[in-house]
């Protein structure tokens, strides 16, 4: 299928305006993420319609922790991605060596995943996994269709896009939740091939954009773990996103090429979000913990529990109509 997004330079060059690499292709070659192939001038997208990966996740997987809670998503990728991170826990899907995008997976129009997401309860569609943008124009779709058909519609995301892309799916885009993975360009460029820039840039333009917004960072031991990183990845969530972004500082795992470096210490995930609450945010959480009380969420005003998790499930929800039932302190999110 034609990609939406380009233009057509001399030479039967293009150059791709759906994510901020912005490749320039000569013909017979692809962009950065393997899907998007220049054929004779005119771009090309190898994975629309095709998923590698469908299931029904509980919201709180992605993670989203103030949308819907307790709801479940419709959650779809296509192979590929535009960053090659070193630490990937989907490089399977996300960096095939076998770059025949054109039969990897199977097929599934933007109508049966609709139809599929609607026949097994979900209150969203996930676009997930690997990166949503480098699929864009199948995400269009599917969620247009899906906005017609009363479903939410959610990005787990590099927030690697570009404005643009962002301009023509946010009307469909009801939350969005996206990975902070440093704060520091030299370990962007180092460790996923990308710029921090771009994404700092649209942390800010999708919560302009008035999407619902959460943002995940995994401390990686050695990589992004330095007590003054954290403090500023912190701070710019909380000064410039809003200190009700709810943050999920999240634990790494052995993985992909980084299978030698060893699992977060639980203790500096503790102090990372110490370091968020310290900052002025409201909601920081710490993901792939077995602990319950990090996992909750609590009025930010009097400290009452408000939403009590076990696992990805949520036990208990005390919020009332969005708001603390003991003070009434307005809780943000949608569907609470
Ligand atoms: S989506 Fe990004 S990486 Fe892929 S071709 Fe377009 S600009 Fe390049
Ligand atoms: S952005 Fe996500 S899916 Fe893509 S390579 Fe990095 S960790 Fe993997």
């Amino acid at each position: 299928m034609e990609a939406l997004l380009y233009q057509k330079k001399d030479n039967k060059k293009v150059i791709c305006n759906l994510c901020s690499h912005r490749c320039v292709i000569p013909s017979g070659k692809a962009g950065i993420c393997n899907v998007r192939i220049n054929n004779n001038g005119t771009l090309y997208t190898l994975v629309y319609g095709r998923t590698i990966a469908s299931h029904v996740d509980p919201v709180e997987k992605k993670p989203l922790y103030h949308f819907f809670p307790g709801s479940m998503a419709y959650s779809i990728a296509t192979p590929g991605c535009n960053f090659h991170c070193i630490f990937c826990q989907n490089c399977d899907i996300s960096q095939l060596t076998d770059k025949n995008f054109l039969t990897a997976g199977r097929k599934a129009n933007p109508e049966q995943i609709v139809s599929d997401a609607i026949r097994s309860g979900c209150t969203s569609i996930a676009y997930t996994y690997t990166e949503p943008t480098i699929f864009f124009e199948y995400t269009f779709d599917t969620a247009r269709l899906a906005t017609e058909n009363g479903l939410k519609n959610i990005y787990v995301s590099n927030g690697y896009m570009t404005y643009e892309m962002l301009d023509m799916i946010h009307p469909y885009l009801d939350a969005v939740n996206i990975d902070l993975k440093a704060f520091r360009d030299k370990t962007y460029r180092h460790f996923t091939g990308a710029k921090l820039q771009p994404v700092l840039d649209n942390l800010k333009k999708i919560k302009q954009l008035g999407i619902w917004l959460e943002v995940t960072s995994l401390i990686i031991p050695g990589v992004n773990d330095d007590p003054a990183e954290i403090s500023d990845m912190a701070a710019f969530v909380s000064d410039e996103l809003g200190s009700d972004v709810p943050w999920h500082i999240s634990r790494f795992f052995p993985s992909y090429k980084m299978k030698e470096v060893p699992p977060t210490p639980v203790e500096t995930l503790l102090s990372a979000k110490e370091t968020g609450l310290k900052a002025g945010l409201y909601y920081v959480y710490v993901g792939n913990v077995l602990s319950a009380n990090d996992s909750c969420t609590k009025c930010p005003q009097c400290g009452s529990l408000l939403i009590e998790r076990t696992g990805f499930g949520v036990s208990h929800n005390f919020i009332k109509k969005s708001h603390c039932p003991d003070c009434g302190t307005h809780v943000s999110g949608k569907g609470l």
